[in-house]
């Protein structure tokens, strides 16, 4: 099936929120948390990327989140597509979606990691979700702190769920967590080892996470990860 993209704009330097229709659909049905993959043949040869999906089920549109790398081959082409344009799709799937709502959960991430957390926290949080909820989310500078604004809403209106941002690279003016989620972890913790830990993002990242949670006695089961690289 084809994605139809309808607009996309930069929310970030090399980041951009794209949105989608898929018009032979009348519903695109998914989890929250699950991916779709795209493709397209591309310097004669058939090229297929992952991307979580940043929006909750809502008709036949989805939300992507994108990172454009620098010397990459498929991110510069959805960068240039334009309103109108279509790319072939997969339907979505993947099992980095809420596995115990009623667990307390931290969710880490880095960069476009927070991608499926979004779809995620638009369905938890909206349908009334109260287990307490903390997002760790890094990025190097204030600007990558993407959807900011709409974290810190439900930041406001869920006493249960709290938005802890943290730069590795703040300038002087931001007061905020300093340094990497790792650097966090443990006093996001609070000392639970009876709560689900989500992790998104880069590859060293997410081993680095899943062996200190490992070391401070967290079973694999309750440890869920997406590696995007
Ligand atoms: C399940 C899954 C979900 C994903 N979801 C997203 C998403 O929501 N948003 C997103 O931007 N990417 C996501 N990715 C990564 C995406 O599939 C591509 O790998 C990425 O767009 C790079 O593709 P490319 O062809 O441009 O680069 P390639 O030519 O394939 O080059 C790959 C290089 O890019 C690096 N890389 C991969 N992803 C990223 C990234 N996000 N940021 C920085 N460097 C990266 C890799 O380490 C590698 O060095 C996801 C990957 C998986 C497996």
């Amino acid at each position: 099936m084809n994605a139809v993209l309808l607009h996309s704009r930069e929310i970030a330097p090399q980041v951009k929120h794209f949105v989608f229709e898929v018009p032979e659909l009348e519903r695109l049905d998914f989890m929250p948390g699950q991916f779709a993959s795209l493709s397209a043949d591309l310097g004669g040869r058939r090229i297929t990327r992952a991307y979580s999906i940043a929006s909750p089920p809502s008709g036949n549109c989805f939300e992507l989140c994108l990172n454009r790398v620098a010397d990459g081959i498929f991110s510069p082409y959805l960068f240039r597509l334009q309103p109108g344009d279509s790319v072939e799709m997969q339907p979505p799937l993947g099992f980095f979606t809420l596995r115990n709502p009623d667990h307390d959960m931290l969710m880490v991430a880095t960069g476009t990691g927070v991608a499926p957390y979004r779809a995620m926290l638009m369905d938890y949080l909206g349908r009334g979700g109260k287990s307490q909820t903390t997002l760790l989310f890094g990025a190097r500078y204030e600007p990558g702190l993407l959807y900011r604004v709409e974290l810190e809403a439900f930041e406001r209106r869920h006493a249960t769920f709290h938005f802890w941002p943290t730069l590795s690279r703040p300038d002087s003016a931001w007061t905020g967590r300093i340094g990497h989620v790792q650097a966090h972890l443990d006093s996001a913790l609070d000392g639970r080892t009876n709560l689900d830990v989500y992790v998104c993002g880069l590859k060293a990242m997410v081993d680095d996470i899943r062996a200190r949670l490992k070391s401070r006695g967290l079973d694999r089961k309750q440890i869920i990860y997406e590696k995007y690289d």
